[in-house]
């Protein structure tokens, strides 16, 4: 939950009050900060890594093509030379098997049973996809429940699938969670700004574990923050997954969208009111409605085609606690050959994430020259984080280090071109131990901290951070704001538009194009410190009670 960071230490000091009388002890400390200085890091490495990687040798970095092999090659060549060694067992990479799934043929989908039939056309009316990794996906005749925001948050007390059994049933779902209409960051779903329960591959997820045999969004422009073209665009073509050993048997057989028109024609033709049973989920103690007589069918076909990727691995072993791990992350992948732009069709991706992962090498580096720490530093330089953070999202579901043993990391995605600022935003404040960091090395390089300023879009869970965040890592998420020391505000912005409008995932985000680096060091400074703080502490920061990703944590690594 965000609350202002007066409230937010005063609930820290709180908590590690309660864990300790718990104990029955007298009332423990917060836990030690160590004092890190900033460090000096070589532009020339950060300048020549990130000139290489972009180059058009590589491609564009795609995953399965030539440009991987290069990459991976020279990210070992430059760990190794950095004073690394094989983050797995002996080896420097982790395979990623990918599956690439195409739906073609697909029937429309038709419910039955109602007062009248209703029929939704495939890309216009609603779109249907697979996790499951099979060549025909079917559901056929199958008894339909309207399940609210499909919320399960024990935390909160809050089930959307109390009291009724969905095995084999399509469940109808809300999109974003039901407070997203409050403006204030507050309430049991955090107002406006976005949750996890709000994204919708929650929902999904949630579905699959209910045991649905389906799950139907239902599109609405306005909590989506979206239209239908995008929800047809990125869902009707080829859909990226990490393959697993049961070929997805634990997802739904199907998922898909619907339109908000054909919900409520659908809703009425079992005698039901959409408008007033949205309303009826805003409120906690929703019970799940069975849209009674009504059957759910449709199907269509599957292409897969699979490939092998790989995640790049590092570490550097601690000297008191090497079986306790501070994580470094960002992804190596681009988008490869793209639309071309006057002739020109490689997507570099120099900023995204050229910058990162040369921030990754540099800080190796760094890592080695102060010597060893308490704790072990890991390097994970990860795949396909541009098809869905799949790279990021197999190592934590098939870790080498134990996630039980990684303390905490930082994730670095496309780092500040634009200039040294005199902010830092926090993505996700108040959600972790970890602002008490924050604010520490934020005071030390005089920078100011500020809240991310669209909090309802849903940035914390949009790179590979999340990946480790999901199953109770927690993970530093902050960069430069826009408040340039040279220009302020103003400046900033119209930087980061420029970059936005001309460059983002698209042939000119090339090295020529980086003007400036001093804000990239200055970041990569505070990254520095924000790691070597927790490889040279022996606290464990954890979620702050009620977050969504707390359970996870104490789950994974019971308190002692
Ligand atoms: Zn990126």
């Amino acid at each position: 939950m965000r609350i202002s960071s007066t409230l937010k230490v005063a609930g820290l000091a709180g908590l590690a009050m309660l864990a300790a009388c718990k104990q029955g002890d007298t009332p423990a400390a917060a836990p030690v900060i160590p004092d890190i200085a900033l460090p000096d890091l070589s532009l020339t490495t950060l300048q020549d890594v990130t000139k290489e990687l972009s180059s058009d040798a590589f491609e564009g970095r795609s995953p399965g093509t030539a440009g991987e092999e290069k990459t991976v090659a020279y990210l070992i060549k430059k760990f190794e030379e950095a004073g690394l060694k094989p983050g797995n067992n002996g080896k420097w990479t982790q395979d990623v098997p990918l599956v690439e799934i195409t739906a073609k043929n697909a029937t429309p989908l038709s419910f039955t049973g109602g007062k009248t039939p209703v029929t939704l056309q495939y890309a216009k009316d609603y779109v249907g996809f697979s996790y499951r990794v099979q060549p025909k996906t079917e559901i056929k005749d199958s008894d339909v429940v309207f399940v609210g925001y499909g919320i399960n948050a024990p935390e909160k007390g809050w089930n959307d699938y109390a009291g009724l059994d969905v095995k084999g049933k399509t469940v109808v779902i809300l999109v974003n969670d039901p407070d997203w209409q409050t403006k204030e960051a507050k309430g049991e779903f955090n107002g406006r700004a976005m949750t996890y329960y709000g994204r919708w591959t929650y929902k999904y997820e949630e579905a699959a574990r209910q045991g649905a045999a389906a799950a139907l969004i239902v599109h609405d422009t306005e909590p989506a923050a979206y239209g239908w073209n995008v929800v047809e665009s990125s869902n009707t073509g080829t859909q990226y997954l990490a393959d697993s050993k049961d070929g997805g048997a634990k997802e739904t057989v199907a998922n898909g969208w619907m339109q908000l028109g054909k919900a409520k024609e659908l809703f009425a033709s079992a005698g039901q009111d959409f408008d007033k049973l949205r309303d009826a989920a805003k409120v906690k103690g929703f019970k799940p409605v069975a849209l009674t007589g009504v059957k759910a069918s449709f199907s269509f076909d599957n292409m897969i085609s699979k490939k092998m990727s790989r995640n790049v691995i590092g570490v550097l072993p601690g000297t008191k606690r090497p079986d306790e791990y501070v994580l470094y992350t960002a992804h190596w992948d681009h988008l490869g050959r793209c639309q071309p732009v006057a002739g020109d069709d490689i997507c570099n991706g120099a900023v995204d994430n050229a910058t990162g992962t040369a921030g990754l090498v540099t800080l190796a580096q760094a890592y080695q020259k102060a010597g060893a720490a308490d704790r072990s530093i890991v390097f994970l330089a990860v795949t396909a984080e541009e098809s869905g953070l799949l790279g990021s999202k197999y190592y934590a579901e098939n870790p080498i280090f134990p996630l039980a043993q990684t303390v905490g990391g930082v994730n670095m995605d496309a780092l500040n071109a634009v200039g040294p600022t005199k902010d830092i935003v926090v993505v996700g404040r108040g959600k972790s131990e970890l602002d008490a960091y924050v604010e520490k090395l934020a005071k030390l390089d005089k920078r100011v901290i500020k809240d991310e300023p669209t909090p309802e879009k849903g940035f914390y869970y949009r790179s590979d951070h999340f990946s480790f965040a999901k199953l109770g890592v927690p993970m530093f998420n902050f960069g430069s704001g826009e408040d340039l020391v040279t220009g302020g505000v103003e400046a900033g912005k119209k930087g980061s538009e420029d970059y936005e409008k001309n460059r983002y995932h698209a042939p000119g985000d090339e090295y020529e194009a980086i003007t400036n680096w001093d804000g990239m060091l200055a970041d990569l400074r505070l990254y520095y410190v924000a790691g070597r703080m927790l490889a040279m502490s022996d606290a464990w920061p954890n979620w702050v009670e009620g977050d969504e990703f707390r359970a996870a944590r104490d789950k994974s690594r019971p308190a002692k």
